[in-house]
């Protein structure tokens, strides 16, 4: 067991926090004291709540969960109640961050399939607040890349002009997106022509392609392959730290020289483990070397993000 202190470090860096509503200010505070995080990704989800009140959106869905293998009659009202839980506004994150400037940085979030000018409008908006990232979903936004190419390359310019990072969520999602055909499109080797086309911007695949239930470490293998070939790709643990605590994942990131690239991240409070219990593991872990330790919990994102 290593402690932070061992490591020559102050604090932990967590890329990876949801200030969903539910969740109120003193007790992330709370928790994220308690894990001594000292800098801290705030993400915003642009996500519909309204998107299956819609009579058509609603039955394409659930053909689409028919298809997925999906026939409970419940699973429409779970992934409304859902699109709920997640939409985090982007001025709830302004406000966080504004409140506690050094201990936050924002992502913001946008639909790409939104009407071109009024994605134009939202990024603009996000650029003068002070926004350091954006966040992109496929499977709560549902979008496939490669069907909103056009708003995509319009976000992905921005990202390159701005020096704005981006993060994709990869793998799974819970309720009914545990069925991997339905976050089909948040496979992360349907990203490899937009990283291709923008080598400036600086790429974060959430959950390293691996978050499922069913099948963990889903798209792993796509997430490395992207990781490997481009150097703007980095991976983060969010909900999957056993992509470095389990030896099979960690010698795979390791046998590609990818210690450098991955973020620590812990989707609190999507994920109700405390954050310090992800972080202790982190740190008990016998497999990884206490260089790599500091790397993933701190320095790697302080390089990404610009902080010392
Ligand atoms: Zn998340």
């Amino acid at each position: 067991m290593s402690t932070l202190d061992e490591l020559g470090l102050d604090g932990v860096v967590d890329v990876h926090v949801h200030p969903l509503s539910m969740i109120g200010e003193k007790e992330l505070l709370r928790e994220l004291e308690k894990a001594k995080v000292r800098k801290c990704v705030l993400l915003a989800l642009d996500v519909n709540p309204a998107e299956l009140d819609d009579e058509g959106k609603a039955r394409a869905f659930v053909e689409e969960m028919f298809n997925a293998g999906i026939w409970d009659l419940n699973a429409l009202e779970q992934a409304r109640e859902m699109l709920k839980l997640a939409r985090t506004p982007n001025e709830r994150v302004s406000e966080l961050v504004s409140r506690h400037p050094g201990l936050f940085l924002g992502f913001g979030s946008v639909d790409p399939r939104k009407p071109l000018g009024q994605v134009e409008e939202t990024l603009r908006r996000l650029e003068d607040a002070g926004f350091r990232g954006l966040k992109l979903i496929p499977t709560l936004q549902f979008f496939c890349p490669g069907q909103v190419k056009k708003a995509l390359k319009k976000i992905l310019r921005f990202c390159e002009r701005s020096g704005m990072v981006v993060m994709f969520h990869t793998g799974c999602d819970p309720g009914p997106w545990e069925a991997p055909d339905l976050s089909k499109c948040a496979n992360p080797a349907l990203l490899r022509p937009f990283i291709r086309s923008f080598g400036k911007v600086n790429f974060i695949l959430a959950h390293a392609g691996s978050y499922s239930v069913r099948i963990p470490g889903i798209w792993f293998e796509e997430a490395l392959e992207l990781a490997s070939s481009f150097s703007n790709v980095w991976l983060d643990t969010a909900a999957v730290p056993y992509v470095i605590t389990d030896r099979k994942f960690l010698r795979a990131l390791k046998a590609r020289g990818l210690m450098g690239r991955v973020l620590f991240g812990s989707d609190y409070p999507v994920f109700v483990v405390g954050i310090s219990d992800v972080v202790r593991e982190i740190l008990a872990s016998v497999e990884m070397t206490d260089e790599e330790k500091a790397r993933v919990l701190c320095l790697n994102a302080c390089e990404l993000l610009g902080f010392g």
